[in-house]
Parts: C-alpha cells; structure tokens; sequence
C-alpha cells in the first residue's frame, strides 16, 4: 500500500506535509511551519500524529513543533549537526542513515547550502523526496550559511534519484521562480509548457508543490548550470559547473 500524502499550505507560503500508512495508521509530518493548519488536517481525518522529521532550522519549518508535540505527543527527528538549534529532538539523525517512517524507509540526505545542517528525507518505495529549501519548484533556496559549491553538490545528490521522484519542496515560489528562469535565455518547450500549467494553478489557487523530479531537471535552472546551452546563455561557454551555478544563484538574489 502506498503511503497517502497530504500537502499543506501554511504560513504565507509555506508547506507542510503529511503522510499516512492506511495499515498501520501511521502518520507523519514533515515540517512545522504552524500548528493550527496541521490539527485541522489531522482532525478531519481522524490520523493521530506519531512524529514529526525536521529538514531545517528556519522558524518557517519549525515554529509549529512544540504545539503539536504538546498536542499529539509526536516524537521529533532532526539532524543531530543541528540539535543546539533545532526544537527538543526525540531522535538526531545523520545524513546517510535509514528511518523507518510510517512502515517505509527513508533515507536521510545531506543537503546542504541554504543551512549547513539542512537534510531530506527521500522514501524510495513510494518516489517522494522532502527537500525543505534545498531544491525547490523551479528553484533552490538561498544560500544563508552554505557555498555555492555545498549547494551545488546538494542539487546534484538529489539530482541522481529515479526521475518519477516527487518533489515535495518547503514553498510556494515557483511563478516567481519561473519568470526568472524564462528571463536567462530563449526558453525551451519544456519551460514553456511548465509556464502554462504553473500559471492555471495559480489562477486556481493551486499548489505547483509537489513537482516531479524530471520537470525539474528538464526546467529548474539551477539544476541545467552543466548543460551547455544554458552556459552559452549566460556567456559561460566551458566555465566549471559550479561556477555557473554561482552565477544563476547571485542572478536569482538580485531578481
Ligand atoms: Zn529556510
Ligand atoms: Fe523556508
């Protein structure tokens, strides 16, 4: 049995994400932006929150842990490199170690860049990774605490999952995101289209969170830095990947 997923918006533009085993009835949370949206969801669905797995110490990923924890009774799993800034941790874990979460594995990835402590959570079985504010919809996170080059090689371990992966990403930044990825160079089909759908959910208002790993490696510019076309594009031709990718990034922080 697949595990159910539930996407969650919170904050201002914020997710969450639950998800649930129908065997077991487990359930578990993926970052706490807030507390209210995540009870309510919970409740309509009679699940019982069993833990919580934290990529990140931002207060937009976390602010929700201790009134759910109080509420539920939930244990807390977070990188032990981090515990000093994350809420109370029930468990530390560290990259390259496999959790079992709602009766599946899940295998925690060193991602770091936009924190130096960041982490995803990446479920084989059911072809969903947890990105937090590593590689997000059509973007990466900014680099907060992490080079250019740690970011890099963070994109680049998540970039090597089964394409059909599911990328559940911490924000709703894509339109954005897309406007400054058509604006590096002449935009392939594959963007245009993706354009397209990202603005009728928006219209919708739709979440563009989930996005699947191969729509990003085919439009998420920061994952095309080593494509040629995309060096040619920003007047690059040969330059080292990591380089481009600096580039793309200090660009985005300026758009
Ligand atoms: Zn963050
Ligand atoms: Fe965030």
């Amino acid at each position: 049995m697949p595990l159910e997923l539930v996407t969650l918006p919170c904050l201002e533009n914020n997710y969450a994400f639950l998800l649930h085993d129908e065997a077991s009835g487990d359930t578990a949370l993926v970052d706490a932006p807030e507390a209210d949206p995540i009870l309510d969801a919970l409740d309509a669905r009679g699940w019982r929150l069993g833990v919580i797995l934290l990529t990140h110490h931002h207060y937009d990923h976390i602010d929700g842990v201790s009134a759910l924890t109080r509420a539920t009774g939930a244990r807390v799993i977070g990188a032990g490199a981090d515990a000093h800034r994350l809420p109370p941790l029930s468990q530390e874990v560290a990259p390259g170690e496999v959790l079992h979460i709602c009766g599946a594995p899940a295998h925690v990835i060193d991602v770091p860049g936009h924190t130096v402590g960041h982490v995803a959570f990446h479920f084989p079985e059911d072809r969903l990774v947890f990105t937090g504010d590593s590689l997000m919809a059509m973007g990466c996170g900014r680099l907060f605490e992490g080079t250019p080059d740690q970011m890099w090689q963070s994109l680049g371990r998540l970039s090597t999952l089964p394409p059909d992966t599911l990328v559940c990403s911490g924000h709703e930044y894509t339109q954005t995101n897309a406007r400054f990825a058509a604006g590096l160079g002449p935009a392939s089909p594959a963007l245009i289209e993706r354009m397209d759908r990202i603005a009728r959910a928006r219209n919708a208002g739709l979440p563009t969170v989930p996005s699947t790993l191969a729509e990003e490696l085919a439009t998420n510019p920061f994952l095309r830095a080593s494509d040629p076309a995309m060096k040619a594009a920003l007047g690059m031709d040969g330059a080292p990947d990591a380089a481009v990718f600096t580039e793309i990034r200090a660009r985005r922080d300026r758009f």
